[in-house]
């Protein structure tokens, strides 16, 4: 059913871990859509202004048929629904929902770069991603697993019984 999606989520407000959890349900809601699979939680420090709190990620895996541009009107609709307020690039959020990989779509326009323009130079997507698709290829060619042992050791995997109950609660659904 539809193309494979790799969404990116971070939140370091509002009780994080929450927010990750609030927004996966809403992924698992989205219509022409299933999740399908979810990563571990993930502790990470901020990219940006370093005066903020450390971030939680996940990344999610999820089957749509709808198309790379209303998935991105949706998880903006979310990112509002959740509160999220822009104050500074890179700066503190309740919520981000990224689009990492959409099948293996390259897209370039103002608002959507496909895949993220940032996918591979973070840890903090790459790792949970090769958690959940060790096999991935990207669009460019490159073997995640070639991408990934750079960043060995620089993402803190988190043991958290809330966030792992919220995630099998979705995908046994
Ligand atoms: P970064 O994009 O570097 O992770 P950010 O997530 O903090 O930074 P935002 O303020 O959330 O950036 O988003 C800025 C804009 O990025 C959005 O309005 C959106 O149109 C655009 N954008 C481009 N490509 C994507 C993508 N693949 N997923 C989500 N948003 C994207
Ligand atoms: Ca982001
Ligand atoms: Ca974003």
């Amino acid at each position: 059913m539809g193309e494979v999606c790799y969404i990116g989520l971070g939140a370091n407000l509002n009780d994080p871990i929450k927010q990750l959890c609030t927004a996966l349900a809403a992924l698992a809601q989205l219509p022409q859509s299933r999740l399908t699979a979810v990563s571990s939680l993930y502790h990470s420090k901020p990219l940006g202004p370093q005066d903020q709190p450390d971030f939680y990620n996940a990344v999610a895996e999820l089957q749509t048929e709808l198309a790379p541009l209303a998935l991105l009107d949706a998880l903006q609709a979310q990112e509002q629904q959740q509160g999220r307020v822009r104050k500074r690039h890179w700066g503190e959020r309740c919520i981000d929902l990224d689009i990492l990989l959409f099948g293996q779509q390259q897209h370039r326009c103002s608002r959507l770069n496909l895949p993220h323009h940032e996918l591979t130079q973070r840890s903090f997507t790459l790792l949970p991603l090769a958690e959940i698709q060790p096999q991935l290829v990207l669009p460019s060619g490159e073997l995640l697993s070639q991408l990934t042992p750079a960043f060995d050791g620089e993402l803190q995997r988190l043991q958290h019984a809330e966030y792992q109950a919220c995630c099998q609660r979705l995908l046994a659904r």
